[in-house]
Formats: structure tokens, C-alpha cells, sequence
């Protein structure tokens, strides 16, 4: 374990709010966004962790310690923790899980899964991006969900693509990609309503927390998180 220690995670914002999509919608939720991700979605929702325009002046490092500490003071017992990016299946995890679950917290991932997993995760939600880097088979036999972003009709083919080896109880997610959403794009809700009609395995998603605002209530969200496929005048 010598070479793990010392591990500091580069994190672009932490704050309590609620998960806001999938299978855990709804549940208190402490989010860790680490910073870093090689995919480059053209519509990325959290570009702060790697665009150029959007890079933030600093990026805080801290240790699982440091970590587990603002997760104990800044929010309850029973609240989970969603690690998420960037990509955050780039770090080892392992360091960051254990102290966790010493503190008695599950832990989730959302990752596209584009390296081996390191780390005990309770949850892992995978979210390929089959226009970059494809998931490991791995970490696609590992996934409990899938998240799918819909930005146009055929990503839904293409994502179902990355799939093979996914395991018969992990629930497959179709979600709107938010600008679509928020503009209400018939041809992707109507590709999306019309995949889950033909194959009930599928499930029509939402991104319900930014309907809400939930996330910016956390004084310590990043405000200036700009999603390249959001709204400026909007505030996201
Ligand atoms: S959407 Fe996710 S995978 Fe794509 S660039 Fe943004 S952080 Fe990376």
C-alpha cells in the first residue's frame, strides 16, 4: 500500500445537494468532483474539469483525510457520496474509498470507464462516451447502471454499442443531454421515448437536479461551472 500513500486528489468542488438522476434520484448525496477528463464532449455538463475556456484559477489538492473530513462535517450520517469528474476513474480510488467506509459512507462512481477501477465502490454508474474512449469490458461487466446521453438520435445505438458483457440487472439509462432537454428537442425525447417503447429494458432519464438548482444552494459549488451545452443567461 506504500505507493498509495500520500495520494492527493485534485478537486475542482465538493458540495451536499441530492442525486439527481438514475437509479439513486432523489437520495442526499455529498459530491466530489476530481478535476481532469481526456473525452471532450462537445456538450460536456461539467467543463470546468478540463476545458481551456473554463479552467478554474485553482484546483484545491487534497488527501482522502482532507476529504473525509469535509464529508463528515458537511454533511449527515447516511448522506452518500457520489465521486464523479472529470473522470474520476483516472485516480486511485483505493485510498478515498477506505476512509470512507471508515466513516461509514457508500460511495458511488459516475465515470465513463476508460481505465481499470481502483478503488471499493458500492455503486458504479457508467456513462459511455462512444465518440472518445470506449469503456473497458470490465468496467462494463462491473456497472450497476448505465447512463446514456442522448445529444442525438443515434447516440442511443451507439452507446447501447459499448455494452457488451453488462450485466442482465444493471438498469440502462436514456437521458436527454440537458441543452436538448432544456430546449425540448423532439427528435431526441421522441428517439428516446420511442427506444423505450421497443425495448423495455431501457429507461427514459432526466437530469432532475438542474431543474432544481439543487447543486448551487452548496456554498461550496462551483458557480462558474458552465456546461458547453448550457445556457450562460441562465446560469448553467
Ligand atoms: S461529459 Fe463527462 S466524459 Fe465527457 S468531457 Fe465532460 S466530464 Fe468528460
Amino acid at each position: 500500500m506504500l505507493r498509495v500513500l500520500g495520494m492527493k486528489y485534485p478537486v475542482h468542488e465538493r458540495f451536499y445537494t441530492w442525486q439527481g438522476e438514475g437509479v439513486h434520484l432523489g437520495r442526499a448525496a455529498y459530491f466530489v468532483r476530481l478535476y481532469g477528463c481526456p473525452q471532450a464532449c462537445p456538450w460536456c455538463d461539467s467543463a470546468g474539469t478540463w476545458h481551456p475556456a473554463y479552467r478554474p484559477a485553482s484546483v484545491s489538492l487534497l488527501d482522502a483525510s482532507e476529504i473525509t473530513r469535509a464529508v463528515a462535517e458537511e454533511s449527515p450520517d447516511g448522506a452518500l457520496v457520489v465521486v464523479t469528474g472529470g473522470e474520476p476513474i483516472l485516480f486511485d480510488l483505493r485510498p478515498l474509498t477506505d476512509e470512507l467506509h471508515r466513516l461509514g459512507r457508500r460511495i458511488h462512481i459516475e465515470t465513463s470507464g476508460i481505465a481499470p477501477l481502483r478503488g471499493d465502490l458500492d455503486w458504479v454508474a457508467l456513462s459511455p462516451k462512444p465518440a472518445g474512449q470506449r469503456p473497458l469490458p470490465e468496467v462494463v461487466a462491473r456497472a450497476d447502471e448505465v447512463k446514456i446521453i442522448v445529444h442525438e438520435p443515434g447516440d442511443i445505438a451507439a452507446g447501447l454499442g459499448t455494452l457488451a458483457g453488462l450485466r442482465e440487472d444493471a438498469t440502462v439509462w436514456l437521458h436527454p443531454e440537458w441543452s436538448r432537454a432544456r430546449d425540448g428537442d423532439r427528435a431526441v425525447l421522441d428517439a428516446i421515448t420511442a427506444a423505450v417503447k421497443a425495448n423495455p429494458r431501457l429507461r427514459a432519464g432526466y437530469q432532475m437536479h438542474k431543474l432544481y438548482r439543487a447543486d448551487d444552494l452548496d456554498a461550496h459549488s462551483d458557480k462558474r461551472l458552465v456546461p458547453l451545452g448550457g445556457n450562460v443567461a441562465l446560469g448553467y
